[in-house]
């Protein structure tokens, strides 16, 4: 028997980035093979080329984005969604799928929060490791993300996101905690932003410290697209696969440094052996014959979507009478909103919408209908006008109002939470003339309802994927529950939240709200708010007895509660724990989600509903002794069908873990001094381009402008369009190679920064690679 022959220390760099965008580097010699990797989280993204960003990809199932998802509370139904996922992925031999995507919540801005679960960390959590084991079960990888405190959009390639390390512990990192111990994703996606200082993928703290020491990650972990500050460095740190890669471009660098003990060989054996490992761990995925039912996963989309509708209000608008005329108002009816616009973006192989799905189970007959606003979203006096005539007659008229596709979209933040003008005066319009409007939303996050008291129902249908206009179309006719509760706060105002009233300095960003995210926060500054965190009514009744505790010797906690649907109609209900420390030497929020638990319920049935409690749940970060601690005494436990309706209360006395705490109290401190951008002589690879001064380098960036918006050319409707500018000029410097897709390299990147700087460009790189190359902070 021969010994498996070894990589060399070549083969090691060359696996260690990528052959391109969306592959691993082959090594023949050792028969290893190239594994594809592909967004996600919703649906499979598999573009035709290998090439960067591309608008179209493989027909495949678009399930409900994120927030939807999150909004079914259903960790069976996530588990469902992510083994279809995986089977998709397999059909088209797809090793890992990118996603899914964990970050908070932390301000309702966040363009890219419909790609999220929600502002609590236990939730996502909870979804999160579901989902994982969902898609795992196929034999996928899974690739969590993005690690971490990326809460933004805005300048999101080089913010550093300053974070106190309890809100980092029980808020940010929270959410990857969990998934990743009980799930073991695959991989995890280190992210684009600075963390305290540092690049996400460049940090050892994090990538090791955190990850593999503390949480025993045992995959392998790959930068998100052009994340990598500095590849070296990134080895070094715990980073094992830089994406995307030009084909063993950088690998000299990598085998510089460890020749000159600026990397330690280590560091290379460990990431390549993880991406050997990630080829192995992936083989059952890539068995040829694999295929997915897509018949059925249409269905399922449709399941899930059904089930992450939230019916925020119901003064008796809904479910939609059996007989009568029905008006249907608003363009989304026809020309649905599905998906949120960015690299999670899925070519449906089908796609409903509501006007047609109601139109098959109603008949023709009943229904009538007006588009009430054009696409642009504007105020238009002729559409109003049909609109009222078209609502006026009708015995009942649903509105389909919501978000535009522009309005929220990966790289870029919203500045209000507002419907545009066109929708809001749609509903103002109808309500006039139709006592009995029923609006439905199309949104990927939070929006503004100005006219809430003129609607006689609300159903909040978020962004339902694929299937989205048939489960809307059950969800009102009363033939599907609106199983949802939110996932998420609607504030009354964006002045209401928090990250909106804390300013935020252009380079970096205070996060002063600590732990207070969400409905954290809304419940210390006792603001009302439009719709709370786990808010969400029924077409059926429920009744919950008083919820009862028992506290086992190892001090995990148990809690019941029967739950019995009174209504006449199947339904399903939330039972949601939420616990309030009652005296506490540190800071902490009023109560804080820890347990919840979906029932599926017949008529007239009922079912005891169990929740545990174990140590944590009562734990709070000491930034003191760098660990979790239980302070012992009372807790209450609060039992509600929302964070603002709870049902039922008990007080425990649980012990603690006898360490002292270092007594603290929350001081919201003074408004942040910011972070300056950098000026010309300090411009670095880091520096976003469109900070360059430099009119050459700026003729340089309007440049890259205009050929990426000449390679949209053949789709110029779509939403990244309106993005582009905006994405380059964040960007920074070092990303030229992932934007010219390695027609220019980081040699050309250092040129620019050394012009910029009005220095002599210096051509060679430096010989020697330090480990964090200075090259990075200051071109000298
Ligand atoms: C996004 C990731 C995505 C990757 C690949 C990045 O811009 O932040 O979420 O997986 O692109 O498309």
């Amino acid at each position: 028997m021969h010994p498996a022959p070894e990589p060399t220390p070549a083969e090691q760099a060359s696996l260690t980035a990528g052959l391109d965008f969306w592959h691993t580097q082959p090594v023949p010699r050792l028969g290893l093979v190239s594994i594809q990797l592909c967004d996600g989280p919703h649906g499979l993204r598999k573009q035709y080329t290998s090439t960067g960003f591309a608008p179209r990809s493989v027909p495949a199932t678009c399930f409900p984005t994120a927030s939807a998802l999150a909004a079914s509370w259903d960790v069976a139904l996530l588990a469902e969604v992510g083994a279809a996922l995986g089977r998709e992925a397999r059909a088209e031999g797809v090793s890992v799928l990118l996603g899914p995507g964990v970050n908070i919540k932390r301000s309702a801005v966040c363009g890219r929060n419909f790609e999220y679960f929600s502002e609590d960390p236990h939730l996502s959590a909870r979804l999160a490791a579901a989902w994982i084991d969902g898609l795992q079960s196929t034999g996928v990888g899974a690739c969590i993300k993005h690690f971490a405190a990326n809460n933004q959009e805005h300048r999101r390639y080089t913010v550093d996101a300053v974070v106190d390390e309890r809100a980092l512990r029980e808020i940010y990192l929270a959410s990857f905690e969990y998934a990743v111990g009980r799930a073991r994703p695959a991989t995890v996606m280190a992210a684009y932003n600075r963390l305290n200082g540092t690049y996400c993928t460049s940090s050892r703290e994090l990538l090791t410290g955190i990850l593999r020491d503390e949480w025993g990650f045992d995959g392998a972990v790959i930068s998100d697209w052009g994340a990598t500050e500095d590849r070296v460095a990134g080895l070094a740190a715990g980073l094992d696969l830089d994406m995307p890669g030009f084909a063993g471009r950088g690998d000299a660098d990598v085998l510089a440094a460890v020749q000159s003990g600026a990397l330690p060989r280590a560091a290379l054996d460990r990431a390549a052996g993880n991406i050997v490992r990630l080829v192995e761990r992936t083989a059952s995925a890539r068995e040829p014959g694999a295929t997915a039912d897509l018949a059925a996963h249409h269905a399922l989309a449709r399941r899930a979507a059904a089930a992450g509708t939230v019916l925020l209000r119901n003064d008796g608008g809904l479910p939609l009478p059996p007989t009568g005329p029905i008006a249907v108002l608003g363009g989304f009816a026809r020309q649905p909103r599905y998906q949120g616009a960015g690299s999670s973006g899925v070519t449906p192989h089908r796609l409903d919408n509501l006007w047609d799905e109601l139109t098959a189970r109603t008949g023709p007959d009943r229904l009538r209908y007006a588009a009430g606003y054009p696409a642009s979203g504007a105020v238009d006096e002729a559409l109003l006008a049909q609109a009222r005539a078209v609502a006026g007659g009708a015995d009942v008229a649903v509105v389909v109002v919501g978000l535009p596709e522009t309005f929220e979209t990966e790289g870029r933040d919203r500045t209000h939470l507002d419907l545009p003008d066109g929708h809001n005066a749609l509903v103002s319009a109808v309500a006039a003339v139709n006592p009995r409007t029923v609006v439905v939303l199309a949104n990927g996050a939070p929006v503004l309802l100005p006219w809430l008291e003129q609607a006689s129902a609300v159903l909040e249908g978020y962004l339902g994927g694929q299937a989205g206009g048939s489960a809307l179309a059950e969800v009102l006719l009363g033939r599907a529950e609106p199983g949802g509760r939110l996932a998420e706060t609607f504030p009354r105002a964006l002045a209401d939240n928090p990250v909106h009233t804390w300013p935020t300095g252009p380079s970096t960003v205070e996060y002063r709200d600590s732990v207070f995210v969400g409905y954290r926060y809304y419940d210390r500054a006792g603001i009302e708010v439009a719709f709370p965190f786990g808010h969400g009514l029924s077409y059926t009744t429920f009744a919950w007895t008083p919820v009862e505790a028992d506290v086992a010797p190892d001090a995990t906690v148990r809690l019941t509660v029967r739950v019995t649907n009174t209504g006449a109609r199947a339904g399903s209900d939330v039972v949601q724990v939420y616990v309030h420390d009652v005296e506490s030497t540190v800071y902490r929020p009023e109560q804080e989600l820890r347990a919840f638990a979906k029932v599926h319920l017949e008529p007239g049935r009922s079912e005891v509903v169990t929740l545990a409690l174990d140590r944590r749940a009562f734990a709070v970060w000491d930034p003191r002794g760098h660990g979790w601690v239980v302070e012992g005494g009372a807790f209450e436990l609060r039992v509600g069908a929302s964070s603002r309706d709870i049902r039922s209360t008990v007080r425990i006395d649980r012990p603690g873990d006898g360490v002292a705490l270092e007594p603290s109290r929350y001081d919201p401190p003074e408004p942040p001094s910011g972070g300056a951008v950098d000026r010309p002589g300090r411009y670095t690879l880091n520096t976003p381009m469109g900070d360059l001064r430099h009119p050459v380098a700026r003729l340089f960036v309007a440049t890259l402008i205009r050929l990426a918006r000449a390679s949209f050319r053949s789709t110029p409707d779509s939403p990244m369009v309106a993005i582009l500018d905006g994405l380059l000029r964040e960007a920074p410097v070092r990303a030229l190679p992932m934007i010219t897709e390695g027609r220019l390299g980081l040699r050309t990147a250092r040129v620019l920064v050394a012009l910029a700087n009005s220095r002599r460009p210096r051509l060679r790189p430096p010989p020697a690679h330090p480990l964090v190359d200075q090259g990075l902070k200051q071109v000298s």
